[in-house]
């Protein structure tokens, strides 16, 4: 029998965690990588303090990315030697765009745990998987055998691998095309035992736009699952994706980004009267400068021009961010105030937009922060 044509619906379920683990998730997300908290509404983005953001909002609106740099260990739970070889190789892909590293592992502990039970394919999303006990599995292949084509292990493994590092599913782009034929989906599905709210959250369902993977919808992404033009009211199809996108690639580098890639020196910036230009020359690029500040004060750094640039002020060393901001500047810049003991800091600058580019200005100053000690 050829596994790979038979009439199993190799779709790929969505797995959330229960509603009552949702705000413990959310605490966890932004403690694992604090730019989980930058994924707010960019109006009410302004150097919110965890503990004060009313934990029901902080739990809908908290990303899911583990730190970069992040290792994660990967276990099998049990499973075919070569089946899990396959696997390995496969997910050893997103290696190359992303500075996270997954390590196999034969023993416990382990932050992604799979199974191959038979089934559906299924993992959870991103730091979510902090949230499920360690003796449970957390991604499941449903249909692998040693007579998968590598086409289907590669597609499958890095689809799910893609949930397991925050991506969420492209068909669910807030900008996505697809009028959907609901009758006909819920009726396709209904054959393999999805109730309607599974369609509904699996496939209608779309994300708001600060959660999304991309800032347009890619039709060639791994994250989107085949679309039968059957299932559409205009004739809109995708047929099946086996590979990393060039989004894909661009959009995983840009969240989990090698630090220093591409950071670019500029001598002798201090922190009472640094004013330099820099641009953001290609999608993605995260730029890094070394800030020294010679003297305790309250400092203000922002941006100027039209590209809409974030920034973080980390510590040198262990990159531990102090601030961060988004639109506190003037139009789309940002602007970080915040009292800074001697030393030397990297302050990052990218642009809000995997995909945007443009020049930005640099400006900082010592300035009298009230109440600021
Ligand atoms: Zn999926």
């Amino acid at each position: 029998m050829n596994e790979d044509n038979s009439n199993i619906c190799k779709a790929c379920i969505d797995v959330e965690l229960p509603i009552e683990q949702v705000e413990a998730a959310a605490r966890a997300a932004i403690k694992e990588n604090p730019a989980n908290l930058g994924l707010l509404p960019q109006q009410n983005f302004q150097a919110v303090d965890v503990g004060v953001l009313p934990p029901a909002r902080m739990a809908l609106l908290a990303g899911k990315r583990w730190a970069p740099g992040r290792t994660l260990r990967v276990a099998f739970m049990h499973g075919d030697p070569y089946v899990i070889s396959k696997v390995i190789q496969f997910a050893s892909e997103w290696m190359n765009y992303a500075n996270i590293r997954f390590e196999f592992v034969n023993q416990w502990p382990a932050d992604i745990r799979i199974a191959f039970l038979p089934g559906g394919s299924y993992s959870y999303i991103g730091t979510d998987n902090l949230q499920i006990p360690g003796n449970q599995h957390t991604m499941n292949f449903g249909w692998f055998t040693p007579q998968t084509s590598d086409d289907e292990f590669r597609r499958t493994t890095v689809h799910e691998f893609g949930h397991a590092l925050g991506c969420i599913h492209e068909h669910q782009h807030p900008q996505s095309p697809i009028l959907w034929n609901k009758p006909v989906v819920y009726e396709y599905y209904a054959r393999m035992g999805w109730p309607p709210q599974q369609v509904d959250q699996n496939v209608f369902y779309r994300y708001s736009a600060q959660v999304t993977n991309h800032s347009a919808f890619d039709r060639d992404s791994i994250m989107l699952y085949p679309v039968p033009k059957e299932h559409t009211m205009d004739g809109f199809t995708v047929g099946w994706n086996t590979d990393l996108s060039a989004m894909d690639k661009q959009f995983i580098g840009a969240i989990y980004p090698r630090l220093f890639a591409s950071a670019r020196a500029v001598d002798g910036i201090r922190a009472e009267s640094a004013d330099f230009k820099g641009e953001i020359g290609k999608a993605g690029e995260e730029d890094h400068y070394e800030i020294t500040v010679s003297e305790k004060s309250a400092y203000e750094i922002e941006t100027e021009g039209n590209a809409d640039v974030v920034v973080a002020l980390m510590k040198k060393g262990d990159f531990h961010i102090i601030a961060q901001d988004d639109n506190s500047g003037k139009g789309k810049n940002a602007r970080i105030r915040t009292m800074l003991e001697p030393g030397s800091y990297l302050l990052r600058v990218k642009h809000f937009h995997p995909s945007g580019t443009g020049s930005y200005r640099v400006k900082s100053k010592k300035v009298e922060l009230a109440g600021v000690k």
